[in-house]
């Protein structure tokens, strides 16, 4: 496929899991990619499968927790023609027992950096006349969970986010979509998760969990000219966890 053939992406979280799947996706589809994520040595492995897959990546460390690194992060990586907003954390708390700082946090790198870094990249592609943003939300975002109530309450910003930016955006032919993934096998998930990720994925009308490449696929899709009409939606990719 080229279907992102000459344009620009920027993908965070990408040196890991669903992110990296993102990336090397895109990639594949002709665009340049700016993987972004923290650490170093396991980006320049992403850029690696990227170059292997026959496409061109670089990369910029950041610590999208941290405001000042969002902005030096759009600074570096200019005018982008799709934006991926990926990175996010889902530490696992009871509402009782959620400290602070890991609520400050995991709405600082799943929300405020989503925010601030769009905020920083869409004026370019509103001048540009065309843009493509994807949020990774989560099915966590539509459905109560008896843990995380932290996380789901990113996700749905997330997705809030989503729907105010088509609005805000689409006049100047800036798309802003979701994917809402489900339950996918990557060592965060299934590490933090534990023996329930299993028995949720098997719960799912597809009876299994899915793989990062799949979410990957319906990023593809919603940041291509194939998804030309469609803005501010949220494409769930859960096997059908929600429809039941
Ligand atoms: P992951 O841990 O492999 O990916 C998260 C990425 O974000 C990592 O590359 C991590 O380094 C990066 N990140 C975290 N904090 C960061 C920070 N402060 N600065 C920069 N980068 C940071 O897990 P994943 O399963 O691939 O999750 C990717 C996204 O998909 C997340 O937003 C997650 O909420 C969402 N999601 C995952 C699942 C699942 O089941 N795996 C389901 C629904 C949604």
């Amino acid at each position: 496929t080229n279907e992102l053939q000459g344009k620009k992406a920027l993908v965070t979280g990408a040196t890991s899991g669903i992110g990296r799947a993102i990336a090397v996706k895109l990639a594949e589809a002709g665009a340049t990619v700016y993987v972004t994520g923290r650490r170093a040595e396991l980006g320049k492995e992403t850029v690696e499968l990227i170059e292997r897959a026959g496409g061109t990546g670089h990369f910029v460390v950041a610590d999208v927790a941290d405001i000042d690194d969002v902005r030096r992060l759009a600074k570096e990586a200019g005018e982008v023609d799709v934006l991926v907003n990926n990175a996010g954390i889902f530490p696992f708390s009871t509402t009782p027992e959620q400290p602070l700082d890991s609520y400050e946090r995991v709405f600082g790198v799943n929300v405020r950096a989503t925010y601030f870094l769009t905020a920083a990249l869409v004026p370019a592609m509103v001048a540009k006349g065309k843009g493509a943003i994807v949020n990774v939300s989560s099915i966590a975002g539509q459905i109560g969970t008896p843990v995380g109530s932290v996380y789901n309450a990113t996700k749905a910003a997330m997705d809030a986010l989503t729907r105010s930016w088509a609005v805000e955006f689409g006049g100047a032919g800036v798309r802003v979509n979701s994917v809402a993934p489900g339950p996918i096998r990557t060592d965060t998930a299934v590490e933090t998760v534990g023996e329930m990720f299993e028995e949720f994925s098997r719960s799912a009308p597809l009876t299994r969990a899915g793989e990062p490449e799949e979410i990957a696929e319906a990023v593809l899709f919603l940041a291509s000219d194939r998804a030309s009409y469609i803005t501010g939606a949220v494409l769930t990719a859960d096997g059908g966890l929600v429809a039941t």
